[in-house]
């Protein structure tokens, strides 16, 4: 009533500048409207023809709604190559290029551009010359993809015979993925914060319940891992109003959050473990930091299964809980939550982050964010000793996984799994079975020996040139 009172006024104005001012009323009392119900943005999720969206920023909600038919690529000023919308740019299988600086004041509505993901590069209104240059690489690339998909059933060994199972990261359940055609063994990381994204309630425990019993038919005898709630840092939902922090990967997020407001939480711990009765599903908790956190979920854990049991809900008593390992305290703890818990799951995207002490999110410092830093393998070496004492499996669920140049080095380092976004499997298992296990662990010796990450970089890199030369100039993680 007020809006249209206002309205009404200013358009019986005689003047016309004055009566024009009517629209930007209503458009300011919509927008407030929309933010008090609750509304979602439809702007990017309906797009009026293909487009290339260039931005200031994409937060990871923005990112899981661009229209996929629609967008052709996105490019933006913000963001490094592990923040979240990056994550979800390849998943989506939508070329992006982040960071770079200032390159909203230099292109304009219908300018034509080119997007290259590999290089990280952005070509604004190219030659005919350059873009029929693209238009073969495109061809090429796609030809090279489909070869390597034709080697998704092969086995992921190297070639004297170890073994490195190779899973999918999965963040939107309405996405459809084919884990066969990838060659996916199972779920390795299924990020259940983007459940609670961008619908307009938080999802009930019934809502959830559905969706991860679906992970676990699909999976059929392979693990489906549902990591728990991990919001926060740059994962903001608006059905939660969130306290705002002056540095929030530091702050109340994900287990810390999930601790805080247990409503929270136990439905989804409620959820996960009666879906279990429905096939091999593992919950596996995000940033912890101290065993303390873990005793205290496993609290949690034991009074929702005296609850169930109370009310005659089936549910799988004997779920694996697996902890993640992404703080340079869990990782120096490794051996203390080894004895709590089933499996490891290294997430480097937060374990480099919050070593290197770089915001994996910020384009400034990205040349400092070096997952081949010695003292990461030192931490990733400490977290598999461990594993491997306590007798339970470890596998990596950062990017870092995807990335064929850091394979090798994973695998010496006695990783059992490596868990990514689909499009990556392909590729990563090429290289696996392109190399060998004992060269891998010598390529780790010597990588632990170096004092500086340069040098970690050029072993890497000869390896990879070695044994996989046409891998090393098409890495879908670039
Ligand atoms: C990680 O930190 O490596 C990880 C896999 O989790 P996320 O990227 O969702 O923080
Ligand atoms: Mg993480």
């Amino acid at each position: 009533s007020v809006m249209q009172r206002y309205i009404t006024a200013i358009s019986s104005v005689e003047d016309p500048y004055l009566k024009e001012r009517a629209a930007d009323v209503k458009d300011v009392a919509g927008r407030i409207l929309g933010h008090l119900l609750g509304w979602k943005q439809t702007l990017l999720d309906h797009l009026p023809g293909q487009r290339i969206i260039v931005a200031k920023e994409l937060t990871p909600s923005d990112t899981v709604m661009l229209d996929r038919e629609n967008v052709q690529a996105f490019a933006t000023e913000t963001g490094a190559r592990t923040s979240h919308s990056a994550i979800l740019a390849r998943s989506m299988q939508i070329p992006a290029v982040v960071g770079i600086s200032g390159i909203l004041s230099m292109i304009h509505n219908g300018d034509v551009l080119i997007v290259d993901g590999y290089q990280g590069v952005v070509i604004l209104n190219p030659t005919a010359e350059t873009l029929e240059s693209y238009a073969t690489k495109e061809a090429e690339n796609e030809k090279r993809y489909k070869d390597l998909l034709s080697e998704a059933g092969f086995r992921p060994e190297t070639l004297d015979g170890y073994r490195i199972e190779l899973a999918a990261n999965l963040d939107d359940p309405a996405k459809a993925v084919d884990l066969e055609k990838y060659g996916a063994f199972g779920i390795g990381l299924f990020r259940t914060e983007y459940l609670f994204l961008n619908g307009d309630h938080i999802p009930t425990e019934e809502e959830q319940y559905i969706v991860y019993t679906a992970l676990a038919e699909k999976c059929g005898n392979a693990p489906a891992v549902i990591r728990t709630l991990d919001l926060g840092g740059d994962k903001l939902s608006s059905l939660i109003s969130f306290p705002s922090e002056p540095n929030p990967f530091l702050g109340q997020r994900s287990v810390r959050l999930c601790l805080a407001y247990p409503q929270l939480l136990i439905p989804q711990i409620r959820a996960i473990l009666r879906a279990g009765i429905y096939g091999n599903i593992c919950m596996m908790f995000p940033m912890l930091t101290c065993v303390d956190e873990l005793d205290e979920l496993y609290k949690i854990i034991d009074q929702v299964k005296a609850d169930l049991r109370r009310e005659k809900i089936r549910f799988a008593e004997d779920l694996k809980v697996g902890v993640m390992l992404e703080t340079p305290a869990a990782a120096l703890a490794a051996d203390q939550f080894a004895s709590r818990c089933d499996f490891f799951s290294i997430g480097t995207n937060d374990l480099v982050q919050y070593t290197m002490a770089v915001d994996r999110g910020n384009e400034r410092v990205a040349d400092l964010y070096r997952p081949y830093h010695p003292v990461i393998l030192r931490l990733i070496r400490n977290i598999v000793k461990a594993a491997e004492d306590a007798g339970i499996w470890a596998s990596v669920c950062g990017e870092m996984a995807s990335d064929p140049l850091y394979i090798p080095l994973l695998t010496g380092l006695g990783i059992r799994e490596l868990s990514m976004s689909p499009v990556a499997l392909a590729p990563a298992k090429r290289v696996i079975r392109n190399m060998k296990f004992i060269e891998a662990e010598e390529l780790v010796r010597k990588a632990l020996q170096c004092s500086s990450q340069q040098e970690v970089l050029e072993l890497s890199r000869n390896f990879l040139q070695k044994i996989a030369p046409d891998i090393s100039d098409f890495n879908v993680n670039a």
